[in-house]
């Protein structure tokens, strides 16, 4: 291991987090199987220890494992765990700025997460936080793994004057907010970074930098990242053809917070759905209407809140936030509901 990354925390240091995913999975038979491998093998330490030699001179390097999963298998705790750290290494004066090793699955919610509980932080406070992963396992022949890792280690450590600080993402070479990267392909290397235009990882493009600021400009307040237990429970339903009523009404005699609705087209839902929708409002469920489409606007129709340019996981973190920063509001005497608050998100611009 190089020097670099034994110093201590009192020097000033990028802090590297480790999630897990493909970055740390190994493959049992590399050559023959390459993609038949096995998440959260290695820690994080290990995978910096892959590219010590290639870290810029003079540059500290500490790490952090959060946990150590396939991030299909994640929950809200660990979320709130990665939230808490992100917030504190932010605070740190010795964090020059972070970065996450994540698995790619879903890496979508967690952009959006930290965009939404840590992002105002980022921005006043002028650090980074860039999330990577990869494609690959760490031991086959081309893993991309190193070069992610490298690419938002360097991006995390440039000068501020280059990019603002931020919540971003940096894979297969390209840079974007994090809360524009979603899986868009199960395999291919250059599977993210596809839900908006996106920036060269090492020459920041200056129309995308522009977006980034209009957003972050948008950006007002973090929301406060809910306690062990207090994530409220909000489920995904998708409209199809031959939507049943039923779907809606299972949900109603549970104890569900909040559904977003994956609609058609401009975020249409079946009209069977109607009349139940009508009573789980009633009933107090939050709901919310996003499009299965994966991309464009939605239309203003109906009285179910439309998500903007949001997908449907990352529409469920921002509800999830948004009801429980509604609760925390009450408990202090502030008069703002959910709507208030998933508005702030929902109104963001997207980068064009
Ligand atoms: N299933 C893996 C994960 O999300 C996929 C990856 O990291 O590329 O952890």
């Amino acid at each position: 291991m190089n020097a670099n990354l034994l110093n201590s925390a009192q020097t000033p240091h990028i802090l590297v987090l480790g999630m897990g995913g493909t970055i740390a999975g190994l493959a049992a038979n590399p050559e023959i199987k390459p993609l038949d491998y096995q998440s959260g093998q290695l820690g994080v330490e290990n995978l910096l220890g892959h590219i010590a030699q290639a870290v810029p001179e003079g540059l500290t390097l500490l790490s952090t494992q959060i946990t150590n999963l396939d991030s299909r298998n994640l929950a809200e705790s660990h979320l709130a765990l990665l939230g808490r750290a992100v917030r504190e290494a932010l605070a740190s004066p010795m964090v020059l700025g972070i970065v996450v090793t994540h698995g790619t699955d879903t890496m979508e919610e967690t952009g959006a997460f930290l965009q939404f509980a840590c992002g105002k932080h980022a921005q006043n406070l002028g650090k980074r936080v860039i999330l990577t992963g990869a494609m690959l396992p760490a031991n086959v022949l081309g893993a991309d793994g190193p070069s992610n890792l490298l690419d938002a280690i360097r991006w995390a450590a440039s000068p501020i004057d280059n990019c603002p600080g931020g919540i971003f993402a940096v894979m297969a070479g390209r840079a974007c907010m994090a809360l524009d990267l979603a899986k868009r392909h199960t395999t291919a290397l250059n599977a993210l970074v596809k839900d908006s235009p996106s920036s060269s990882a090492g020459l920041i493009n200056p129309s995308w930098l522009s977006g980034v600021k209009a957003v972050e400009a948008a950006w007002l307040e973090d929301l406060p990242i809910p306690d062990e237990g207090d994530w409220p429970w909000v489920e995904i339903l998708t409209s199809h053809t031959g939507a049943r009523p039923e779907t809606i009404r299972h949900w109603m005699d549970s104890e569900v917070d909040g559904l977003v609705l994956a609609g058609t087209g401009m975020g249409g839902l079946h009209k069977v759905w109607e009349e139940s929708l009508g009573l789980a409002a009633a009933q107090g469920i939050a709901l919310v209407r996003t499009s299965r489409a994966g991309s464009g606007e939605m239309a203003a129709e109906g009285n179910i809140l439309a998500t903007g340019h949001l997908s449907a996981p990352r529409a469920r973190i921002a509800l999830q936030l948004a009801l429980n920063a509604a609760k925390q509001a009450k408990i202090i005497g502030k008069p703002l509901t959910w709507q208030d608050f998933f508005a702030r998100i929902a109104d963001l611009p997207k980068i064009q």
